[in-house]
């Protein structure tokens, strides 16, 4: 659809319950001053979801820590799922919150990245939760973070969860796969192959700045996360001018949430409407 807009959203929020080593939001705690700017930010976001209807928009929040532990992420979910022109709300959580909350949102809008911690959260405890959005009928993605210490728990949960349930394994940052490494994680999830280097994108089109924003707390619009230069602001309209076909001024681009969006890769033909929560349009493969 040609006034497709995805939204990535990102606030002040940088915290979470969690404590894993390859994180630098571990256990951090958000003072309450900066929790209540989130929670307005939140709001404003969501006003302005509600109010733009010439568009059908597309929304993953990805907070820096967890988000689905705080009422007004769960509340804005539910709300935007049963607005008529959002194609998706989705989020990128440990699932470690609890998820009755999806119980009042539309399912057909709704959906969950879901990121498996090992050490954090035993296995026995994150599977429960996933047979939970099951029996809601909520789609979700799985994953895990590629590291050598996580593979057994990564195959063990590829084994538990339903075949309809796309594993993705994340490429450890800073970590080389030799070949053998790569085809045994490629063995669990058949697109690690895009995540295990990072794609040269210097001067290649990219959606990102023309049906891809990426968006702060203050309604800072720039073009995805990994481009601190402003295109404009969501509240002032001045981000409506600045979209535009544009190539990519980094020289990689190594995340999933970006490079999804980088046109020579056409993903957005392997991901089409699960675009936002990770999970392929030919799944089961
Ligand atoms: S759950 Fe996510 S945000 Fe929290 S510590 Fe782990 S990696 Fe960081
Ligand atoms: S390729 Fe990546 S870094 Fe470059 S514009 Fe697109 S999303 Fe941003």
């Amino acid at each position: 659809m040609p006034d497709d807009l995805y939204v990535l959203y990102r606030g002040p929020l940088a915290s979470c319950n969690y404590d894993c080593p390859y994180c630098p939001f571990a256990k951090r705690v958000d003072p309450p001053d900066l929790l209540r700017a989130d929670r307005a930010d939140l709001a404003r976001f969501a006003d302005w979801v509600e109010a733009t209807t010439d568009r059908r928009l597309s929304v993953l929040f990805t907070p820096w820590g967890e988000g689905l532990t705080r009422s007004w992420y769960r509340e804005t979910i539910v709300r935007l799922s049963h607005l008529p022109h959002v194609a998706r709300v989705a989020i990128q959580t440990n699932l470690a919150a609890r998820l009755s909350f999806l119980s009042t949102a539309d399912t057909d809008t709704a959906a969950l990245w879901a990121t498996y911690h090992p050490g954090q959260v035993t296995r026995a405890r994150f599977l429960a939760r996933c047979r939970q959005l099951d029996e809601m009928g909520v789609r979700y993605s799985v994953g895990v973070v590629g590291l050598p210490a996580h593979y057994e728990e990564a195959v063990a949960l590829r084994a538990s969860l339903p075949p309809t349930v796309y594993v993705w394994i994340n490429a450890a940052e800073g970590h080389v796969y030799t070949p053998s490494e790569e085809a045994r994680w490629t063995a669990l999830d058949p697109h690690f192959g895009d995540s295990v280097r990072p794609h040269a994108s210097l001067g290649l089109p990219c959606h990102a700045g023309e049906t891809a924003i990426s968006v702060l707390g203050d309604g800072t619009v720039r073009r995805c996360h990994f481009i601190p230069t402003p295109l404009g602001n969501l509240y002032d309209d001045s981000w409506r001018a600045a979209l535009q076909p544009r190539p990519c001024t980094n020289n990689l681009c190594d995340c999933h949430i970006g490079y999804v969006h980088l046109k020579p890769l056409a993903l957005r033909d392997v991901y089409t409407d699960g675009l936002l929560e990770r999970i392929p349009a030919a799944w089961p493969a």
